[in-house]
């Protein structure tokens, strides 16, 4: 083992003592920490037994173990933990030394960090790390933006650690500067909402709709995975729908239907609202969470608001093929407001993000990994100046080939009462998006009677406004 670690690691819970296994595999010598310390100990003796771990008992020791310029990761609770911890390092550590935090921060705290521990001439890397605890042992998608003069240091580092696509490439590049490897993965958190919500939606359908069981969904999950909608999520879907509790019976349907959410998808909305860019499907995603916390106002209003019961009389074949169409049309959809909140965040942060590389991030390793992201990947490569996923021809030709797929199955949604927030606004989007004219002069026209905001008009220049006092004819 070397006298000195490559890496440095503080947080020894269930993502650093994975991601420390996985570094230690790919050959490199680790120093580990943790603000309890007994569990330094613990790790070094239990699974990590016989590795190239350096175990340390104090900050200071655990600073003096590492090779310059030395590479600290935290993968601490983010938030206060991830300052108190830098504070602490700064006056041990030296010029060069780099500081990384592989935490789930918010990017403002990753922006703010960096502009601090660079004035403290050090360098700060902070990084997405998604593909939960299997994806930190095995490979996770790694996400680095911060201070461009780090990477070259960490990028073999965590170039091996990272997944593997297509013969090898990783799934992991540098994102851009400050927080644009936090922000890439907050929209990854947000696109992974919005992918969720539109297999619930899926799900919703077959059930109340068509009336099918959870084993007979299993099958069409399993077979819409070796098609377009190839992907984990659509995978892990199909293994749960499968899973028999003890009575026999699907367990799925047993489980509470309130969900849960950590905050990244509502980071996602906020940032979208503050930046103006319409990414409805995802606000829609993380609304319908929101409603589903709401079980116990749900239970009255379902006594009180009789509406339309589903009543189904189609063709189930038919629906079940629709429904694949509707769910690759919202996922592109999703995926084409995503990246409109990426190239707006680029613009107002000033970042030089490398789109068809995030795609190629998210490839492998993360929650939201699937084929269709190659494709993404396809479009970038083929015109990096693409102005909206929906403008390349591939996933024009595929919105357009689902298109009567995706109104039937909205349509016929509405019709029986169920709701499809993701799949509807995916579709109202779409709508407004191919609209040359959209109702917004009568808003302008409402927004100058209440308020002389003014107007533009079709027949002056651009940047020529007018005021009209609307009582005076009509
Ligand atoms: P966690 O539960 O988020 O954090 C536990 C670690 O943080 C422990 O090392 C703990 O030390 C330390 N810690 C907690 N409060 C602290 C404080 N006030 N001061 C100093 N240290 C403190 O662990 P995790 O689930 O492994 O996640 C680590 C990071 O990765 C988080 O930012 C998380 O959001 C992110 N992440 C997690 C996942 C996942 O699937 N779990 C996936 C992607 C990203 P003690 O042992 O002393 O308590």
């Amino acid at each position: 083992m070397k006298e000195k670690a490559d890496i440095g690691l503080i947080g020894l819970a269930v993502m650093g003592e994975n991601l420390v296994l996985n570094m230690e595999d790919k050959g490199y010598t680790v120093s580990v920490f943790n603000r309890t310390v007994d569990k330094v100990d613990a790790f070094v003796k239990g699974r990590g037994k016989g590795k190239k771990f350096i175990g340390a008992s104090t900050l200071e020791e655990f600073v003096d173990s590492i090779e310059r310029p030395r590479k600290v990761m935290l993968l601490v609770k983010a938030g206060k933990p991830v300052d108190d911890f830098i504070e602490k390092l700064i006056p041990l550590l030296e010029p060069g030394d780099i500081i990384i935090d592989g935490g789930n921060s918010h990017f403002p705290d990753t922006m703010r960090r960096t502009e601090y521990v660079e004035s403290k001439g050090l360098l700060y890397i902070g990084s997405g790390v998604s593909g939960g605890e299997e994806g930190a042992l095995k490979g996770p998608s790694l996400m680095p933006g911060g201070s461009p003069e780090a990477w070259p240091h960490v990028k073999e580092i965590f170039q091996a650690v990272a997944a593997k696509v297509d013969n090898g490439v990783p799934c992991c590049d540098w994102v851009g500067e400050n927080g644009a490897g936090h922000f890439v993965k907050m929209v990854h958190n947000g696109i992974e909402y919005g992918d969720m919500q539109i297999i619930n939606e899926a799900y919703h359908l077959m059930k109340d709709l068509l009336g099918m069981d959870a084993f007979e969904q299993h099958e069409v999950f399993k077979k819409w995975n070796q098609g377009v909608l190839d992907s984990y999520l659509i995978e892990i879907t199909t293994d749960i729908l499968a899973y028999k509790d003890e009575d026999g019976s699907p367990l799925v349907e047993k489980i509470l239907d309130t969900a849960g959410q950590k905050g990244t998808g509502k980071w996602t909305a906020v940032t979208a609202l503050e930046l103006g860019i319409p990414l409805t499907l995802i606000g829609e995603s993380v609304f319908s969470r929101c409603l589903s916390a709401q079980k116990d106002l749900r239970v009255k209003a379902s006594k009180l608001l009789t509406g339309k019961s589903p009543d189904f009389k189609g063709d189930k074949e038919q629906f079940i093929n629709d429904l694949e169409q509707a769910i690759y049309a919202s996922k592109i959809i999703s995926y084409a407001q995503g990246y409109d909140l990426m190239m707006e965040a680029a613009k107002e942060y000033k970042w030089n993000l490398n789109y068809g590389g995030i795609a190629l991030m998210w490839r492998g390793g993360c929650i939201i990994r699937s084929r269709f992201l190659g494709d993404i990947k396809n479009a970038f490569d083929n015109n990096p100046k693409l102005e909206n996923l929906l403008l390349d021809p591939f996933f024009k030709d595929a919105v357009q080939v689902a298109e009567e797929s995706w109104r039937r199955v909205c349509a016929t949604a509405l019709l029986n009462g169920i709701p499809v927030p993701a799949l509807s606004s995916a579709l109202g989007y779409y709508d407004g998006f191919r609209s040359e004219r959209l109702p917004a002069n009568l808003l302008q026209a409402q927004r100058d009677y209440f308020g002389a905001h003014q107007y533009e008009r079709l027949d002056s220049p651009r940047g020529k406004f007018f005021h009209t006092d609307w009582t005076g004819r009509g």
